[in-house]
């Protein structure tokens, strides 16, 4: 593990709405294009919705239509949507690069319309990395510094290698900076082939309002049941590792569990195999499907304790920080941005991932004296507000694109 780059040592001067710091003949504030692969919102996109805050009147570029859209235009945001829908959102982010074959006609045209409003910008900045990969050479090819925020792990787990060899090396080539959001994420760039004098570590920042109600009112206003309850928060795919808590609830009578999220980029198949499992586990009664929320806060305020079951490594984990903010206790597998987030596991319980029985023990502990916990609670929470705000995230993400502008 090497020491990565924060944001604050790229330039004293940058202030959070970008006015002290000039691109050379240009007015004092660059003109930013964010991109983004998606229209639909998971994390990475709730994350872009929180940096682009101070930059309204900045053009946002979308590959396809969707909930992300209204969103930015919102923020006051221009939105520029490909004219030709690419197809890339259909790809699993496993595929081999050779899946894209077909629609290399399509492709062709977006990076013709990424070059044209790339041209009209002085800084790109692509939010996933379909973006960055669409986006790298035409804002090469017209001249303009490309910022690439990478809201994965590029490691063998999550990626093909000849997907995260291409990644690494487009950036070594066309990046001007490479933006992670935790020290796991840059490991796993580096790992991957990625220069290490390219990154900056911005951990994601957010805000969350506490509801004052108790837990128990909230459950009566929400349909939620009374008794041991815990909650799981993330869209719905394999690696979350939902089916992780179900095993768990097995060997856990009398809890219930709340699953809220979706499959939202194409897992229907793991959807139907979480309640294929919870009637073969006999435990369906006390799994509550509650699908896509946007009350998230509200409920993890209604639960005795949050699980993190990711199996795969994370690069952040915007639910972690979230149950911080909301004062529950957390249990989170160890695997990738986990263990930085909860601080080695001073602010939240840390278990190996995929291992029902080791997270069933950590639940049953945490369930039966939760007064056991408070102080940690207490802990997690002024952790999460010292380092985990939205204005620090957007004052470092500002220092960063000011800093890349001035140099270009
Ligand atoms: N989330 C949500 N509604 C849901 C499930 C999840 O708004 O039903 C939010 C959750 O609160 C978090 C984000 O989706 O802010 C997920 O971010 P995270 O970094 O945990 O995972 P990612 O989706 O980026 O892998």
């Amino acid at each position: 593990m090497t020491g990565v780059l924060p944001a604050e040592a790229l330039s004293e001067r940058a202030t959070v709405d970008g006015s002290r710091v000039a691109r050379p003949g240009h007015g004092a504030r660059p003109r930013v294009l964010f991109v983004s692969h998606t229209g639909t919102m998971s994390g990475a996109e709730l994350v872009l919705r929180d940096a682009v805050r101070p930059w309204p009147g900045s053009t946002a570029f979308l590959f396809e239509d969707g909930a992300f859209t209204d969103v930015l235009r919102g923020l006051g945001l221009e939105i520029r949507l490909a004219r030709r829908g690419t197809g890339l959102s259909g790809l699993r982010r496993d595929a081999s690069p050779l899946r894209a074959l077909p629609m290399l006609g399509r492709l062709g045209g977006l990076a013709l319309e990424l070059a044209r409003a790339a041209r009209a910008c002085d800084v790109v900045y692509a939010n996933s990395q379909k973006a960055f990969l669409l986006a790298a050479i035409p804002a090469r090819i017209v001249g303009r510094p490309i910022i690439w925020h990478l809201h994965d792990i590029l490691d063998g787990a999550h990626f093909g290698w000849a997907q995260r060899t291409l990644q690494a090396r487009l950036a070594n080539l066309c990046a001007a900076r490479v933006i992670v959001p935790s020290q796991a994420a840059a490991d796993a760039f580096w790992q991957a082939g990625g220069r290490p004098s390219l990154v900056t570590l911005v951990p994601n920042g957010l805000d969350l309002d506490r509801d004052p109600r108790t837990p128990e009112a909230l459950r009566a206003e929400l349909g939620l049941p009374a008794g041991p309850l815990i909650g799981v928060f993330s869209r719905l795919a394999p690696w979350k590792g939902q089916d992780v808590v179900i095993e768990a609830l097995a060997r856990l009578p009398d809890v219930r569990c709340i699953v809220v999220g979706a499959p939202l980029f194409g897992e229907d198949a793991y959807a139907a195999h979480l309640r294929d499992l919870a009637a073969a586990r006999g435990v369906a009664d006390r799994v509550l499907f509650l699908g896509q929320r946007g009350d998230v806060p509200r409920l993890m305020q209604a639960v005795d304790a949050v699980v993190h079951p990711s199996i795969d490594p994370e690069p952040f984990g915007r639910t972690l920080v979230e149950a911080m903010l909301a004062g529950v206790p957390v249990v989170a597998t160890d695997a990738g941005a986990s263990a930085e987030i909860l601080d080695g596991g001073a602010a939240g319980t840390l278990v190996p991932p995929r291992q029902p029985d080791r997270l069933a023990a950590a639940l049953a502990e945490l369930l039966a004296k939760p007064g056991a916990v408070a102080a940690r609670t207490r802990l997690a929470r002024d952790r999460a507000l010292s380092r985990y705000g939205a204005a620090r995230m957007q004052r470092d993400l500002a220092t960063l694109i000011n800093h890349v502008a001035a140099r270009a």
